[in-house]
């Protein structure tokens, strides 16, 4: 942080004051990194700042998770460059990692081969127009950002950048359990706080094995997390008997919570989907459908229960996992004008190409600077964050958002709309819990889709999409 650099002119329009860094990026996630790599491409030196003590903080967290995505997924094009002539042995393309694995096998040699461009314990609390708060419009173009940040011993210090990008993730906000949005009562009070908990049990770790071990839990939620949970307890069950599982769902029928079974185009997903399946039929997991959790009661011999809106009771549980989901907090970015989708809290130009109350499916859409723009030039939201409350984000996606923001970063507007990508059918339908009042989604209801697999047999899509285009140019298997 000490260099002095002169950010491109084509970084922020007008920018001529000295910068510490052309490119300041927020999070050392998958995404965040692929930025910097991209970044070092075209000639801009980044700067990433990093919550965690080390690279991949928040997949590490949910470490014992295997991806539904196989590696020849998960690594960005330029960071394979940038890797390859340092003794990096690339893993296995066709093995699915753990996220223990994504982290340590790629992220953690992805963050050394970026060197001290990277620093740890430094958590952005903060982004501004240099000397101008949102308000003011005088002379706001032509001013780098200020990216606030605070050290790990309580310091705070601020860095100057020429353009921001915003790769900090979710995974600290995840959706609480109450159906419209707010916390269930009784949901923070701490009795109970402390057996429910935000993420997929760990059954190979005692602590889990000790907490979930022959317990009756409730796991709410509809996607991929919620499957892998299930799973994990059915697993847990064979070891820990009187194990059981409760799967509480806002929507009407199961339907298509399952995925694309062999349909699915990422196999490894649909897989878990099957084994879910299997683990209901074996009368592991009780299912309890068309339930929107009002309050979570702490009842007589301590065991909690789950009150619906309805008034509808799950009595007995010991535990309650919540997997609804995540929400951004953009309060870092709260002194720029950012422009976002009312719904979704995704960038204005990105919302309708996710949108789960548009599209039934979870199919992705590539896209790029365009469609991430904000009327403040030279911030992007990139990464699992840009999707806001859209469940169908994937690594993929995001390293392609960040070759074109770089290229426009780098003020090569051809490149930055030359988005080319192939991209899956994610099985993924209504996980945010939408589609709760019908029985099945909206493609089910416009008679296009089947139940217990709304994505139909998938075929590669190659999309190609203008930058500046909005959503024009963006079609895919389930409409535009
Ligand atoms: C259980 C689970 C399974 C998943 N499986 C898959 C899969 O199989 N395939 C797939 O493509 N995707 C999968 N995903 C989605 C996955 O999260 C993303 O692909 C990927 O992690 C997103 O990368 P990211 O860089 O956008 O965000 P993150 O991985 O969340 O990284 C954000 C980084 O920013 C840091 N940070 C946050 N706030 C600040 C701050 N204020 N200052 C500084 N640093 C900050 C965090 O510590 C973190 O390191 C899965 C997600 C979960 C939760």
């Amino acid at each position: 942080m000490t260099s002095t650099h002169r950010a491109p002119t084509e970084a922020v329009a007008g920018a001529s004051s000295p910068v510490d860094a052309a490119v300041a990026v927020i999070g050392a996630g998958p995404v965040g990194l692929a930025a910097a790599a991209r970044l070092l491409e075209q000639a801009l030196e980044p700067v990433v700042f990093e919550r965690g003590d080390r690279a991949g903080a928040a997949v590490a967290s949910w470490g014992h998770v295997r991806l539904f995505s196989r590696w020849s997924e998960l690594i960005d094009p330029a960071a394979r460059r940038l890797l390859s002539g340092r003794g990096w042995v690339e893993p296995d393309a066709d093995h699915y990692p753990t996220g223990a694995e994504w982290a340590d096998e790629y992220l953690r040699p992805l963050a050394e081969a970026l060197g001290d461009r990277v620093h740890y314990e430094t958590t952005v609390t903060g982004v501004a127009r240099k000397g101008r708060d949102r308000v003011v419009d005088s002379g706001r173009e032509g001013q780098p950002f200020t990216v606030h940040v605070r050290h790990a011993d309580g310091r705070t210090s601020r860095v100057t950048a020429g353009a921001v990008v915003d790769a900090s993730g979710t995974w600290t906000h995840p959706n609480p359990l109450g159906s419209d949005g707010y916390p269930a009562d009784g949901e923070h009070e701490p009795a109970i706080a402390a057996r429910v908990s935000y993420r997929v049990p760990d059954v190979s770790a005692a602590r889990d094995v000790a907490r979930f071990g022959g317990r009756r839990t409730a796991v709410v939620g509809a996607g991929h997390s919620a499957l892998t949970a299930l799973v994990a307890l059915a697993t847990l069950a064979e070891q820990e008997p009187g194990t059981k599982a409760v799967w509480v769902l806002r929507r009407g029928a199961v339907g298509s919570a399952y995925g694309g079974g062999d349909a699915d185009q990422l196999p490894a997903r649909g897989a878990l989907g099957l084994r879910a399946r299997d683990a209901v039929a074996a009368g592991l997991v009780e299912v309890v459908t068309g339930f929107r959790t009002l309050a979570v009661e702490h009842v007589a011999e301590g065991s909690l229960a789950l009150v619906s809106e309805e008034g509808r009771r799950i009595d007995g549980l010991d535990e309650v996992v919540g997997l609804t989901g995540f929400r951004p907090d953009h309060s870092i970015m709260a002194e720029l004008r950012l422009r976002l989708d009312a719904r979704l809290e995704a960038p204005l130009g990105l919302a309708p190409l996710i949108d789960p109350n548009v599209h039934s499916c979870g199919t992705v859409y590539p896209h790029g600077a365009g469609e991430l723009a904000h009327d403040e030039q030279g911030v992007y939201v990139v990464g699992m964050k840009a999707y806001g409350r859209a469940p169908t984000f994937l690594a993929l996606t995001g390293y392609e958002q960040v070759r074109s923001v770089a290229a426009a970063l780098a003020g090569d507007h051809e490149a930055a709309a030359r988005v080319e990508l192939t991209l899956p059918e994610t099985g993924v339908c209504g996980g945010a819990g939408l589609f709760d009042e019908p029985a099945v989604t909206r493609a089910d209801a416009d008679g296009e889709g089947a139940v217990g697999g709304c994505c139909a047999p998938a075929v590669p899509q190659l999309v190609r999409i203008g930058a500046s285009t909005g959503s024009g140019g963006a079609c895919g298997p389930v409409g535009c």
